[in-house]
């Protein structure tokens, strides 16, 4: 028998499909590798007060720095960790880099509120609290200056399951925040039982918010039942004083965005900090607040 006389086998021995297999299959091994061998880099992207501008908090974005192909962004190898069952130890390198970052940061006076992405799989991890304790306790950092970020969609995907492990990290003394707010099914009456902390209104509707007016309602609307709520908005993606101004005058609690800084390595974040606040002492900056 040979397979490739019939048309439908010649597809098993086509060279291109045959290498992109092997491609895939020594990515996997190359990610499973990266996450051990310390190639994964945390990058810190500056929230701050709408008012102010003092720095409120900064949010942890993963980045691959791979020793071929470079600096890989978080949408180029976070599906293939999700599919390979990777994203609980890629979530953990995350998480451990942060919190000892932060506690270095801790050390020399500057006490920064830290972000960090937890994706769908990782809420349903039932161990995930007891590790985040552990880190904690071992860098001695506060769990309140710990922010956990989940998506809606997250949340809704196994209600139970992971709103059990947000309850568990909540008791610690962790922030949950909602990421990508309103981008999903989910509504603020659905959120009223959530133990969260913080709404980050999605990225969609900063873009929008000068262009379309009807945006700006819905922006109003949101800062207004949250804050009923008792939660803090952080808008992201903010890339214009513009549109600044109107989140700010809409009651937006905190920005993020490419105006105030892209997401840095910990050393350009220390630069930039210091260009802004001044340099960091010992004795600490007024200006970096943890709530
Ligand atoms: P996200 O959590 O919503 O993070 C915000 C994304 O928007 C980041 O992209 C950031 O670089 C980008 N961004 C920030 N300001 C601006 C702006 O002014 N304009 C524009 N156009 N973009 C802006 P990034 O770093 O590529 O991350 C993409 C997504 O990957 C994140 O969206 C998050 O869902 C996921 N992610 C990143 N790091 C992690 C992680 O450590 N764990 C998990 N589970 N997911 C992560
Ligand atoms: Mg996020
Ligand atoms: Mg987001
Ligand atoms: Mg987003």
């Amino acid at each position: 028998y040979d397979a490739k006389r019939t048309g439908a086998s010649v597809v098993t021995f086509d060279p291109a499909r045959h290498g992109d297999t092997q491609g895939l299959l020594s990515t996997v091994a190359e990610l499973r590798h990266a996450i051990t061998a310390g190639q994964l880099r945390v990058h810190f992207q500056p929230q701050l007060h709408a008012g102010d501008r003092t720095l409120a908090g900064v949010e942890a974005l993963v980045r691959w720095q791979h020793p071929v192909r470079g600096l890989l962004a978080p949408a180029q190898f976070l599906p293939l960790a999700e599919t390979h069952g990777l994203m609980d130890a890629v979530t953990r390198e995350v998480l451990r880099q942060s919190v000892a970052q932060q506690a270095l940061w801790r050390r020399r006076g500057l006490p920064v509120r830290v972000s960090v992405n937890l994706s769908a799989g990782t809420l349903l991890d039932v161990s995930l609290p007891t590790t985040v304790a552990a880190l904690l306790a071992h860098h001695d950092v506060p769990a309140t200056s710990l922010v956990l970020e989940v998506t809606e969609t997250a949340l809704l995907r196994e209600p139970e399951r992971s709103l059990a492990v947000v309850e568990a990290v909540r008791a610690l003394g962790v922030q949950a925040s909602i990421d990508d707010f309103g981008t999903g099914y989910s509504s603020l009456t659905q959120l009223r039982q959530l133990p969260v902390s913080e709404l980050k209104l999605d990225r969609s509707f900063t873009a929008d918010l000068l262009s379309d007016p009807r945006v700006a309602a819905i922006v109003a609307h949101t800062v207004g039942l949250a804050h009923a709520l008792r939660l803090r908005v952080v808008a992201e993606g903010v890339e214009d004083e513009a549109t600044l101004a109107a989140l700010t005058g809409l009651g937006c609690d905190e920005t993020q965005g490419f105006l105030h800084a892209r997401p840095l390595p910990a050393r350009e974040f220390e630069a930039w900090y210091a260009t802004r606040y001044g340099a960091v002492t010992a004795a600490g900056r007024s200006g970096a607040t943890t709530p």
